[in-house]
């Protein structure tokens, strides 16, 4: 495919002391060689890095201390030239060194457009490409490890093996459907026809169960902590807090903020909800009333509901108890530093089988037990291996959802003894609609779309 030459800035903005410019396409060379001041980049070695100054012709003024990389096509990212212009200085004049190079004919890159690249010159996938998107937005080490899993092409190489696993079977149809005089044939194709498909729903199957971890590492558990006042919410949130970490790779362009409304927990995102609202108004409850945190705890994926350890129970607490009966709850039983006023056992009778933890928040007590007990509330029964493969993406889930669905009717009307071409018809289906993972068989207006909700200079 034949493309222009594009460029933009491709780390995040503000963010640590490096910002790089990238520019890719067939002319990416000579147009930064045109204002490049050092060795002659159009003579140098691929995958070779280089210093020297940026210069504006016109007034023959240095520009900026540069090193710039220069990577010819087609072992890089786009399978295009690229080279990286690595500046020092602040924004002001990374954005003169764009200004530069747009001037010189290229053009500014759209959000996403380099992984589009990637992904149109036949470097990834789509579901790699998402992956890139995924990688960036990650919010803990672990939420990274299964989008870089995804970006080095972990699902593709699954969703290729049951496709082609499909396609044999579908082979095997034709076979059968152009010689229906072979009644031998016939029979062993029923059998085999239930074994393969059998086989590749399994699969899907196995890949749709790890969906709820996969889609609580890529967007976090929605955490609500509710309580009387005073019973230590804004304690328990600053302990959490302060377990957050930066999270910095060392893969090119993947550099992103920290976002801040979430909290890494052993490696489960917890993005707590009305955080404001419990730091300003000091408690919930008291301030909006039952109701109103009625519907807060209707968003919630996990409630921490916190009780005083040095009070009595009051009827309020048991209307929170009511109120969060369905959910998945923690029960945290802070200030144990304190002289226990609480029952004990009535608080037990009420957590009705929720987990139990005691803290004392201000003696730095409970808190590792009520993180273990969190990631294992939503960690259960899970392989917590960095090499697995979980599916996070809602469009993959979708997809693979529906694809289940396809298989399993073609299964049933097997053993059903439906005519044979119409099986045909739901198996290919499956396999179509695998092939919209990795892009295989999606429409371009779908890929215009996806690529569209990049970060710039991605
Ligand atoms: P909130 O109203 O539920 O948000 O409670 P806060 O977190 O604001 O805490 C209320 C008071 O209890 C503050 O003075 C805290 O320092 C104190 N506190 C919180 N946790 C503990 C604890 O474990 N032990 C003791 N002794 N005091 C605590
Ligand atoms: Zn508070």
């Amino acid at each position: 495919m034949d493309f222009d030459t594009i460029a933009a800035i491709s780390t995040p903005l503000g963010e640590g002391a490096i910002s790089i410019v990238r520019v890719s396409g067939p002319d990416a060379i000579p147009t930064v060689e045109r204002i490049f001041k050092g060795k002659a980049l159009s003579e140098v070695p691929s995958h070779t890095i280089h210093y020297g100054h940026i210069v504006e012709n016109a007034t023959n003024k240095t520009i900026e201390e540069v090193m710039v990389s220069v990577m010819k096509a087609p072992r890089t990212f786009t399978r295009e030239d690229i080279v990286e212009i690595n500046c020092h200085g602040g924004l002001v004049s990374v954005n003169k060194v764009l200004q530069l190079i747009l001037s010189e004919g290229v053009r500014i890159a759209e959000p996403g457009e380099f992984t589009k690249r990637a992904f149109l010159n036949g470097r990834i996938d789509l579901s790699q490409a998402e992956a890139v998107m995924d990688l960036i937005r990650a919010k803990t080490d672990r939420a990274m490890n299964v989008a870089i899993n995804q970006m080095e092409g972990r699902l593709s190489k699954l969703i290729n093996r049951l496709r082609q696993q499909l396609l044999e079977t579908l082979a095997h149809i034709e076979v059968n459907i152009d010689y229906p005089e072979y009644d031998d044939v016939e029979e062993m194709t029923h059998h085999v026809l239930i074994d393969k498909a059998t086989d590749v729903r399994d699969e899907i199957k196995n890949l749709l169960e790890t969906s709820k971890q996969g889609k609580i590492l890529r967007e976090g558990i929605s955490t609500a902590i509710i309580g009387r006042p005073n019973v230590g919410k804004s304690s328990l949130l600053n302990s959490l807090v302060q377990e957050k970490k930066a999270i910095v790779t060392d893969i090119p362009g993947t550099t992103r903020d920290v976002i801040e409304e979430y909290v890494n927990v052993k490696g489960v995102p917890l993005r707590l909800i009305d955080t404001a609202g419990i730091r300003e108004t000091e408690d919930i409850v008291e301030q909006i009333g039952v109701e109103r945190s009625k519907q807060v705890l209707q968003q919630a994926d996990l409630v921490l509901l916190v009780l005083n350890y040095n009070d009595v129970l009051v009827a309020e607490d048991e209307r929170l108890f009511e109120a969060v009966a369905d959910r998945d709850v923690i029960v945290i039983v802070n200030k144990t530093d304190l002289p226990k006023l609480i029952d004990l056992e009535r608080v037990k009778a009420l957590a009705q089988g929720h987990t139990l933890i005691t803290t004392s928040l201000i003696e730095e007590e409970g808190i590792d037990e009520l993180e273990k007990a969190i990631s294992t509330l939503f960690f259960e029964g899970a392989i917590e291996t960095n090499d697995m493969t979980y599916v996070s993406n809602s469009r993959h889930i979708g997809l693979l959802a529906q694809a289940e669905r396809t298989i399993s009717d073609a299964i049933e009307a097997i053993h059903n003894g439906v005519p044979i071409d119409m099986v045909q018809i739901d198996l290919t289906r499956t396999w179509e609609i695998l092939g919209e993972i990795t892009g295989d068989t999606v429409h371009e207006s779908l890929i215009d779309q996806l690529f569209s909700q990049f970060c710039l200079g991605k």
